[in-house]
């Protein structure tokens, strides 16, 4: 019998690249497209477990053509991010709750398990050789077989890449006027679903994220920077799960003057962000009148009521209607929190498809919409905050 080694940060071996790539000038690169000069990696094997964690220079990683991951998609990740202090140095943002996803996740997946604490020892070592980033921990099920079934062989690897500006014009949008405050516009989509009841959405597995790909280009084509993934219920309603890869937020006014906000709730369908976390934690400290957030009044004149519960893109569009829908949001690390200037939903033809009759309310309450919105000429029809 073989010891199998546990992932073991003191067997940390770093090998330092020899020469460093130019530091880009802020604003000359987007999110995700520049790596830095170092990643860490280890791979998982059966029969001796962890091999010693390595920081190495960047570059490719030879696999079997055989991977599991490659034919089964036995991938997932996290991304986190590490933001420098007053005094210079970096810090890493609430580290142990995307290690604790990404433990979930590779157990989602059937994948070798490893222990958190010791792997966070060894990005914390690569984020001091690396400071200024998102940082994006990868595993992959390795196992040289292309029968079906888990991946008792995997990598674990992080790479780290400068933080430019998450959101860029689309296509449609580039010759617009640049959105206020750096908001974003969503095409609702009903068609194509990202999660469902039972299914991986509560988990950051790369096949949640492939499938959105061609919703996310027509979504592009039609002037829209992301999707609002929404999940259709028996009785009707379309449930808001997530905007792209950002939670969802609607803040609505009540009848007495206070204010309603509404987070879809952690059901499995969406992904437990961690920015969601911290703004719920902020909000009900606000709520609760132990935590100003300028420039809100601090207490609130009227009660702030936190709501953690379905949210159908009907009630939205009702709330737009009478005047009452205050703004909606989207939280993520990458783009910390994003206003959202509009949201869109592509009008049916009434003799193609039984939705007609929802988008007919749609267009009836829009017309009635105190704060404007119109359907455009390329078929979609907005609701505007
Ligand atoms: N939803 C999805 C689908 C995501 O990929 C992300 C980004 N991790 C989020 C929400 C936001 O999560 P977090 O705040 O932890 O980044």
């Amino acid at each position: 019998a073989h010891p199998i080694a546990p992932l073991d940060a003191s067997r940390l071996k770093i090998q330092l690249a020899k020469t460093l790539k130019p530091i880009p000038a802020p604003g000359t690169y987007q999110f995700g497209d520049i790596h830095t000069d170092h990643m860490l990696i280890m791979a998982y094997h059966p029969l001796s477990g962890w091999s010693a964690p390595e920081i190495k220079p960047y570059g490719p990683i030879p696999i079997d053509p055989a991977s599991n991951c490659l034919q089964y998609a036995s991938n997932v990740f996290e991304g986190m991010k590490a933001i420098l202090d007053p005094q210079g140095k970096p810090r890493l943002f609430r580290p142990k709750d995307n290690m604790e996803r990404l433990r979930q996740s590779a157990a989602r997946m059937a994948l070798p398990t490893f222990d958190p604490d010791a792997l966070l020892t060894c990005i914390s070592k690569l984020v001091a050789i690396e400071s200024r980033l998102y940082i994006r921990p990868t595993m992959m099920g390795t196992k040289p077989s292309i029968k079906v079934g888990a991946s008792d062989h995997a990598i674990l690897y992080t790479i780290v890449t400068p933080v430019g500006p998450y959101f860029t014009p689309t296509s449609a949008s580039a010759s617009a006027p640049p959105t206020t405050g750096g908001a974003v516009s969503l095409l609702a989509v009903s068609d194509h679903v990202r999660s469902w009841p039972g299914g991986t959405g509560g988990f950051k597995l790369g096949l949640n994220y492939s499938p959105g790909f061609v919703p996310q280009k027509a979504a592009a084509a039609l002037g829209y920077d992301q999707v609002l993934w929404l999940l259709n219920t028996g009785d009707g309603r379309k449930l808001i799960t997530e905007a792209g890869a950002m939670n969802f937020f609607a803040v609505v006014k009540r009848g007495d003057g206070g204010m309603t906000i509404v987070t879809p709730p952690l059901d499995g369908t969406i992904l437990p962000g961690i920015t969601r976390d911290s703004t719920l934690q902020l909000l009900r400290a606000y709520a609760q009148g132990s935590l100003a957030l300028p420039p809100l009044p601090s207490p609130p004149p009227a009660p702030v009521v936190i709501e953690e519960r379905e949210l159908a893109l009907g009630e939205l569009t009702e709330h737009a209607a009478a005047g009452t829908l205050l703004e909606c949001f989207g939280t993520g690390t990458a783009v910390l929190v994003v206003g959202i200037e509009r949201i869109g939903e592509v009008v049916v033809d009434a003799k193609l498809s039984t939705e007609a009759e929802d988008v007919a309310a749609v267009a009836e309450s829009k017309e009635n919409a105190a704060n404007g919105g119109k359907t455009k000429g390329n078929g979609t029809f907005d609701i505007t905050m």
